[in-house]
């Protein structure tokens, strides 16, 4: 027999992809696609870039690969350099991996490997409903999608959560909209004592819950209130930012809309923008120097990759030199605004919401109610396949920040999106909906 490629889409047909130009997709048919999802909204600066795979092929052939523990490289110390003053992280030290779930383990292993070199044996992570960190165990295990983790429950030892700030269905509707935050704080601050706070190592969270909540933004007293908790019971601030990460949201982190300076800090997708898989776990200089003294054992064969490190420095630089992270603050608007304009009546429409030029549309079978459409009508799937053959691709998810199951539209396109662009995903997209709901 021969080999074959075990499929991510099982049984459909995918097109084959043939190239990509800033925004647009085209397959080996001719067929042009407007890639309003970035892919998994990964791709920031576009389709395409001849600099970034120049900056690629230039590394590879100078040398391709070292070990992270036999060499540095000009390409990493550069980028490192270039990076270092826009995180959102007090004196950071930069780990670079190849993705998000590995940039989310590092993480995990970095916060236990703090406490245990301070004396204190903490080992609980706390992470939210609904939120989704990654797919290998231990992003798993701090992940709260049931779906995703119940056939591998046995693997995920002992996992905590707390609430999600969820404004369309807020678990607390008697404060809302004002004083949530606080109510928030409440429920993590209870889910601490209960582990038992010298046990609790870590919080982690998205500073805006991406794709698989569909873009819940927090309300504006949610940051200040969780981090004043954590800091109260020494337990580390793990911001997700593997979505949000590198202007996805209109600033360059996520957690700059509130100020919030996280004790480790996780990124990948837009870093490198899909040209080359990079991940980056990155650490306070406090938590560096800590795990640093005791001897921190951990590492991947491709962690500290030099061409990484070239792919996520020309993809930085040409973030800052074309304003991509305003761009995608004003193009947010746009779309969002766009977005009520043709949707906010549709009677399936729920809620459309987000920041910067991550958005997403609820679907309900029932506006008053809110009640989600059946599982069996694949109500968001469908509606992506249809704006799939209006040449408009939508990235759907089935995730809901409650923990049950939703289904959502997400928006997510590249930075370099322009005004007519936006228009095209709206109407291509309002089109779609009418034509299956
Ligand atoms: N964290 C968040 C918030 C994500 O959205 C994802 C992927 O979608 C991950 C972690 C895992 O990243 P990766 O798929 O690169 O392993």
């Amino acid at each position: 027999m021969t080999g074959a490629v075990f499929s991510r889409a099982a049984g459909r047909d995918l097109p084959v992809v043939a190239g990509g130009r800033g925004t647009e997709l085209f397959d080996t048919s001719g067929r042009r696609y407007l890639d309003a999802a970035g892919g998994a909204i990964v791709v920031g600066i576009g389709h395409g870039s001849a600099e970034v795979a120049d900056a690629i092929a230039t590394q590879a052939r100078e040398v391709a690969y070292v070990h992270g523990s036999a060499f540095k490289s000009t390409a990493l110390e550069g980028y490192a350099e270039m990076l270092g003053p826009l995180l959102p992280v007090d004196d950071p030290y930069i780990y670079p991996v190849s993705g998000g779930s590995e940039a989310v383990e590092t993480a995990l292993k970095l916060a236990r490997a703090y406490h245990l070199a301070r004396g204190e044996d903490r080992s609980v992570v706390i992470g939210r409903t609904g939120a989704y960190h990654g797919n290998t165990r231990g992003a798993l295990s701090v992940s709260g999608r049931d779906g995703l983790r119940a056939p591998y429950l046995p693997w995920l030892g002992t996992a905590a959560h707390t609430t999600s700030p969820y404004e369309y269905r807020c678990p607390f509707p008697d404060s809302h909209p004002y004083g949530c935050g606080a109510r928030h704080a409440q429920a993590l601050e209870q889910e601490i004592v209960a582990q038992g706070p010298h046990n609790v190592a870590a919080f982690i969270a998205e500073p805006i819950a991406g794709a698989a909540l569909g873009a819940c933004v927090p309300p504006d007293d949610y940051w200040p209130a969780m981090t004043a908790v954590c800091r109260r019971y020494g337990v580390l601030v793990i911001a997700d930012e593997v979505m949000t990460g590198f202007g996805r949201t209109g600033r360059w982190f996520g957690c700059d809309h509130w100020g919030v300076r996280p004790d480790l800090l996780v990124a990948a997708k837009g870093a490198a923008s899909g040209y080359w898989p990079l991940g980056l776990a990155v650490t306070s200089g406090e938590v560096h120097d800590t795990v640093q003294r005791a001897g921190f054992v951990h590492g991947f064969t491709y962690s500290h990759h030099a061409v990484g490190a070239a792919a996520g420095l020309a993809v930085l630089k040409i973030l800052s030199r074309d304003g991509l992270v305003d761009a995608s603050a004003r193009r947010g608007e746009q779309l969002g605004a766009e977005l009520r304009a043709e949707l906010a009546d549709h009677p399936h429409v729920g809620d459309i919401r987000g920041r910067g030029l991550l958005w997403a549309v609820e679907l309900v079978a029932d506006r008053e109610t809110k009640v989600p459409f059946a599982r069996n009508e694949r109500m968001a799937e469908r509606i992506a396949a249809a704006a799939k053959d209006r040449g408009v691709l939508l990235y759907h998810s089935t995730g809901c920040a409650n923990g049950s199951e939703g289904d959502l539209l997400v928006f997510g396109p590249p930075l370099v999106i322009s005004p007519a662009e936006v228009t095209e995903v709206v109407t291509g997209t309002a089109a779609a909906i009418r034509e299956v709901s």
